[in-house]
């Protein structure tokens, strides 16, 4: 099987790129659900899919199986996450030789974030404390490796001032990053400011818009929270109206979704990646809604 293509290639071809993101799964039952997924996601022929490394650097070897299952079962590009959490330089460079080994060539590059419990971040005996970092790493183990970096258009929890945290996302692209996927956000407004201000800094990259379709109030509840996303009031009010009602609810996330994408993509965004939960109706239906 010959290397995959680079997403940064992928990206001069100036039309919207569509990917979408895995979870490695923790059981056999997971593992059925990624299969599915996988499965019925190939009818809309996604240009990348990525999988993501569990928090505390927890998932190493499952998130090798279920890239390794995605690009030779499927056929995908597939782009790992990597993140810095509990490893040694010599153990990420053991990582990156065999993700080049075996013929990936893009990498999500993370710093990641702590298991459970943890308050701050803490750095592996020999290991890297950012991201930057990690790309500096990688760019000089591989050259060919196209690196892909987490931007915050509300800002990183733990960054002082959005203006520190765009130093930051300058850094990680100096270093060699080729390309910005974002945090979701449920405001383009909150998006377009972003790429105005990156843009003003000197980041030059395509910045690729994160959009997560709501799949239940109590999760996004969760994730906003832990994330630092807004949920804006009139999502919040339908999906309130809703209540638990799971079908309801998806067709609101659905719908939210959609004129998200719609808005992004005639405002030139470069694409759109989707955080899909292994799942594959919201992608699916999104996919159905565009062609329309
Ligand atoms: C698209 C996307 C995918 C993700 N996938 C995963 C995943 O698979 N696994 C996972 O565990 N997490 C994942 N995350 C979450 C991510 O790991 C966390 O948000 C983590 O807390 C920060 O990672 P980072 O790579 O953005 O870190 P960094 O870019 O290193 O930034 C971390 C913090 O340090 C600050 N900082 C960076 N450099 C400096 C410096 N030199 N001096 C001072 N401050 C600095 C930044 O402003 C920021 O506040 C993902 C996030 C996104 C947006």
């Amino acid at each position: 099987m010959p290397p995959d293509n680079s997403i940064a290639s992928l990206l001069t071809q100036r039309r919207p790129l569509r990917s979408l993101e895995f979870f490695p799964p923790k059981d056999e039952a997971q593992l059925q659900m990624l299969h599915d997924a996988a499965a019925a996601l190939k009818r809309i022929a996604p240009d990348f899919v990525s999988v993501t490394y569990g928090a505390g650097g927890t998932t190493r070897e499952r998130t090798a199986r279920a890239a390794e299952l995605l690009r030779r079962e499927f056929g995908y590009t597939v782009m790992p996450h990597l993140t810095c959490v509990g490893h040694s330089r010599a153990e990420l460079h053991g990582i990156a030789d065999r993700l080049h080994a075996d013929g990936f060539r893009n990498i999500m590059t993370l710093r990641g974030d702590m298991p459970k419990g943890a308050t701050e971040f803490q750095v592996a005996p020999d290991g890297l404390r950012y991201a930057s970092e990690l790309v500096g790493l990688l760019k000089a183990r591989h050259p060919d490796f196209c690196l892909g970096v987490a931007g915050y258009p509300e800002k990183h929890p733990e960054a002082l001032s959005l203006d520190a945290d765009l130093e930051n996302l300058k850094r990680k692209v100096d270093a060699g990053a080729s390309f910005v996927t974002t945090q979701l956000f449920f405001d383009n407004t909150v998006y377009y400011r972003y790429v105005e201000k990156c843009r003003a800094r000197g980041i030059h990259v395509p910045i690729v818009p994160g959009i997560m379709p709501v799949l239940s109030l109590k999760q996004i509840k969760r994730f906003t929270e832990m994330c630092g996303a807004t949920l804006p009031k009139d999502l919040t009010t339908r999906l309130e109206v809703a209540a638990e009602n799971t079908d309801v609810v998806e067709i609101i996330g659905i719908d939210w979704a959609l004129t998200q994408i719609r808005g992004l993509l005639a405002n030139g965004a470069p694409g759109y990646h989707l955080y899909i939960m292994n799942r594959a109706k919201s992608a699916l239906a999104l996919a159905a809604g565009l062609a329309a």
